[in-house]
């Protein structure tokens, strides 16, 4: 068994997080490859190294002083080494990118010395070679990670080795110009050392004990889920959901590897399993429910509408057009109905309606503003009667007024439309419903 352990920025962000991750990584020798992130927050207000290091190079860039911005992230560093007890020094370190700062090496190069330092020092900690990122994980001139070269490259040089260090967050070009993901990415970093060593789990440390059933500043106390799908996880990080980079599933997903959640802070609590496939079932019928608020439904009618053919088309040409994205699309005999997040709407509405007026020539057109969308998900629905029968019940029993109801062919989500100001009720009513039985 092989498995890669990833630390997110609260599992690191001071010596004690850092003696907490290297206690769960000396527990289970089968955690062989360890993919850090830079130091967090430690309290509340406190600034992410990363974030730390965005100012100074953006200091940095301007031709000013940043060497009292640089000694603080040094500082930072050295607090975590002294608490560790370790025989280490950064100093020639932050020579290095002090001087490449003044060179204006770029943004990304200055954020990934976070994860770079996280890196050398969980190594010496640990005692295990130092794999740097730059040299295993490739991105293309156009700036698109290359799954091939990096797997390459990656499952050759981590083949030497028994265990290592690889910093999350960052690759290189290949002339060596270094590049980072977007923000969060030492997930994916995990996900594709995971795919390269061809790890039997991805264990993701974080500050949760995995993915709840309901966010938890509406519900209080939701149930942790247990086990997700990649596609049930899709569809409720997709609808505001979040526990990883959603990017991080795809190199992990490839190979079937499970990506267990597990909580630095908790290490005794199993955290959340999301795999393939799995014939555990949910212990509730539904996974969990997400939602967003901020959307406009965008009303269309037009008599015999359902026989002529290309209107749908002719509908989303006009949103195309506008350069607006669609949500969702439900439709009746003679009205069909587009969703579109209303920050992206508002300013272009008058140009959608004339587009739509032009290319459809329909009967009317309406718009409602404010309305939010709710996605329950499980996988055990498909196979269980009575689950909208359960969340209509619970809806109209809080005087939820349903706006809209969409269930993909997929039969593992329903997804309703319900006024902005009714979206918490709904979410209660809906969890109480599933979770509570009541
Ligand atoms: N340190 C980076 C960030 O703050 C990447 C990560 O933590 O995953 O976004």
């Amino acid at each position: 068994m092989k498995k890669v352990v990833k630390f997110g920025g609260s599992s690191l962000a001071s010596a004690a997080q850092f003696a907490k991750a290297g206690n769960i990584i000396r527990e289970d020798v089968q955690r062989s490859y360890v993919v850090p992130s830079a130091p967090g927050k430690r309290f509340d207000g406190d600034t992410k190294v990363t974030d730390m290091l965005y100012g100074c190079y953006a200091a940095a860039e301007a031709g000013e002083d940043f060497s009292e911005k640089l000694a603080a992230v040094k500082a930072r560093y050295d607090e975590i080494i002294e608490g560790l007890s370790l025989h280490l020094s950064l100093e020639d370190e932050f020579a290095v990118i002090s001087e490449n700062f003044l060179k204006k090496a770029g943004a990304d190069y200055a954020a990934s010395r976070g994860e770079y330092l996280s890196g050398r020092v969980m190594a010496a900690y640990l005692g295990f070679p130092f794999v740097d990122a730059a040299e295993v994980i490739r991105f293309t001139a156009g700036g698109e990670y290359d799954d091939n070269t990096t797997q390459e490259l990656m499952s050759r040089r981590l083949s030497k080795y028994n265990n290592a260090v690889i910093p999350g967050f960052y690759g290189s070009y290949k002339d060596g110009r270094v590049k980072t993901f977007s923000r969060g990415g030492s997930d994916i970093t995990g996900s594709i050392v995971a795919k390269a060593v061809r790890a039997d789990v991805y264990e993701n440390w974080t500050d949760v004990s995995g993915m709840l059933v309901a966010d938890p500043r509406i519900v209080d106390n939701p149930q942790p889920i247990e086990y997700v799908t990649y596609k049930e996880l899709r569809e409720l990080a997709y609808m505001g959901a979040t526990v990883l980079h959603e990017d991080a599933i795809f190199p992990v997903r490839q190979e079937n590897i499970p990506i267990n959640i597990r909580n630095t802070n908790a290490p005794e609590d199993p955290g959340t399993w999301i795999v393939g496939s799995t014939c555990q079932k949910s212990r509730y019928i539904i996974t969990g429910i997400a939602g967003k608020k901020g959307f406009c439904s965008v009303n269309v009618e037009k008599d015999m509408m359902n026989s002529e053919v290309g209107f749908g088309r002719k509908v989303l040409q006009a949103f195309e057009d506008c350069g607006i994205s669609f949500e969702h699309m439900p439709t009746g005999i003679d009205t069909l109905t587009v969703y579109v997040h209303q920050d992206e709407f508002i300013d272009k509405e008058q140009n959608v309606v004339s587009a739509i007026q032009r290319l459809a020539r329909p009967d009317t057109i309406d718009i409602e503003a404010d309305l939010a969308l709710i996605a329950v998900v499980g996988r055990g629905m498909k196979s269980q009667k009575g689950t909208a029968a359960t969340i209509f019940k619970q809806l109209s029993a809080r005087d939820v007024n349903v706006k809209m109801i969409d269930q993909g062919s997929s039969e593992q989500n329903i997804i309703i439309g319900v006024a902005n100001r009714d979206f918490e009720t709904a979410i209660k009513a809906i969890y109480n419903g599933f979770v509570k039985g009541k």
